[in-house]
């Protein structure tokens, strides 16, 4: 009998002696929007807690694992793309596997593996623990905590009554709605750098919005344990991260499920108090769930930053009825008042769907005076898309393509000129950046954020004058006065 391991594996024939010694290289491409992210973080963790090695070059790999998103119509091209991209690496390259997961899978399980012969296999976003078996991995003993979730809230069990999260008619998509949720104890690598990370708090989406099929796609909304999260939270800031992230479809609504009334507010103040968090932000507020208690949570507590992303969608009421969300740009102008006379120095974002089924000149005309009058921080504007599968695809009236594009730029450049006043207004100011690293342009320059920039989203901080620093550290905090502003984009000294 062999005494050690080296002399187990050299009796075994030449490949499998390598594959008994050599851990499997996987590839992981993750698209989409910050959820997606944590999925993919998520999946690494599965892996790599499996034996395996994550490789950040594609050509390296065994395996390669595409996390797709199939929101709207772009980023399902972009998802097909990139795996038909990733499939040539299988053909031409070292890869022997090709793994598709995510919304796309939702969507179009039987299409992908129908289509694209070179993926091997599919995983839905709630079987991310599926992924060691699609690799070939056997899970670790103890692979993290419970994968299901049973929570629901009472709106979720009505609107599945009524048929909001019915996938009839999608070839081969699977029936159950997801459930899945990981926890304080599931593996995860951080795909994020080290200083700032994301938690997903919910997952899936209870609200109707006709244009949307993110329900189908992710579930029933279902909110982590609250200690689970701050449990999370605590682990990543012993490692190291100083800003955290929270996510989810709709973060306001966190805790409803668990019977907790502002859940949200409550996770926050938990959060502030973690001593070595320096920020602590909170992504997509569903309008009418921005509570008293949660605003003044946000001005109450300086580690809370002072940024709210609410995704308003349009300001006219017809359209807003008939994207089954209701209000309009009167409420939403209350609304931002309130917030921003409690908060004073409140950085707001939103984003809206411009060419919306029936969307009249006149509705839009109703969003661009909102626009001017709203001054936004920040805006994101997004053409609508017709996805089968969503209500709206059923309606009449669709908006022509190129009058869309044509509605989508006046928007931005309405946003423009008021981000460019709104920048030009902060020179002189000063804040605490965190340094990001040197730009991708010129050593030179590093990139920087404010709290008023929530990670990959918002604009940028070019720092040009580093004061009596020698040396700055990436990930560090620095006090920092603007000196230039730019359209979208700022230019700091650190003092
Ligand atoms: S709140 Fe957001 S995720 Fe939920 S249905 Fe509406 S648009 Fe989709």
């Amino acid at each position: 009998m062999p005494s050690n391991d080296n002399s187990v594996a050299l009796m075994l024939p030449p490949d499998e002696a390598v594959a008994a010694v050599a851990p499997k290289k996987v590839g992981f491409v993750s698209l989409g929007c910050p959820k997606n992210l944590v999925d993919s973080e998520v999946m690494m963790g599965l892996l790599a807690q499996g034996g395996a090695q994550i490789t950040a070059r594609a050509e390296d790999a065994d395996i390669i694992v595409v996390n797709t998103c199939s929101f709207i119509d772009t980023a399902k091209q972009e998802s097909v793309d990139t795996i038909l991209e990733m499939a040539q690496h299988k053909t031409s390259g070292k890869a022997q596997k090709l793994i598709v997961a995510g919304c796309l899978v939702e969507r179009y399980r039987n299409e992908i593996q129908k289509n694209i012969p070179e993926v091997d296999a599919v995983v839905g976003t709630g079987e991310l623990q599926q992924i060691l078996s699609a690799a070939g991995i056997a899970p670790a003993p103890a692979n993290g905590g419970p994968f299901v979730i049973l929570n629901s809230r009472s709106e979720g069990d009505a609107r599945e009554a009524a048929g909001r999260f019915s996938k009839d008619g999608w070839d081969g998509a699977i029936a159950d709605l997801p459930n899945y949720l990981y926890d304080e104890n599931t593996p995860r690598l951080l795909a994020t750098p080290k200083y700032s990370a994301y938690i997903k708090i919910a997952e899936g989406c209870d609200h109707p919005c006709s244009f949307c099929i993110i329900p189908q796609l992710r579930g029933k909304f279902r909110s982590r344990r609250f200690e689970s999260v701050i449990a999370e939270a605590q682990q990543l800031a012993k490692q190291g991260v100083r800003e955290v992230t929270l996510i989810g479809q709709d973060t306001t609504c966190y805790g409803e499920d668990l019977g907790l009334k502002d859940g949200l507010a409550l996770l926050l103040e938990r959060l502030a108090q973690i001593e070595e968090l320096r920020w602590v932000r909170f992504l997509y507020a569903y309008p009418n769930k921005i509570t008293g208690k949660l605003i003044e949570t946000i001005a109450a507590n300086e580690k809370i930053c002072s940024y709210i992303d609410v995704p308003l969608q349009h300001a006219s009421p017809a359209v807003l009825k008939n994207m089954k969300r209701g209000a309009g740009a009167g409420i939403f102008m209350k609304s931002i008042e309130k917030m921003r006379h409690a908060i004073p120095d409140l950085t707001l974002r939103t984003s809206f769907i411009v060419g919306f089924p029936g969307e009249t000149t006149e509705d839009f005309t109703i969003l661009c005076d909102f626009v001017r009058e709203a001054q936004f921080d920040w805006l994101g504007v997004f053409g609508y898309s017709d996805e089968e599968g969503a209500q709206a695809f059923a309606l009449e009236e669709k908006v022509a393509p190129r009058e869309i594009e044509r509605r989508r730029k006046k928007l931005m450049s309405i946003q423009k000129q008021i981000s460019r006043t709104k920048k030009r207004a902060l020179i002189g100011k000063q804040f605490d950046l965190v340094l990001e690293g040197p730009s991708e342009e010129t050593e030179l320059l590093w990139q920087a954020r404010a709290a008023m920039h929530a990670p990959e989203i918002d604009g940028t901080v070019y720092v040009n004058d580093f004061g009596d620093h020698e040396n700055v550290r990436e990930g560090e905090f620095y006090r920092c006065e603007i000196t230039e502003a730019h359209d979208y984009d700022l230019v700091a000294r650190i003092l």
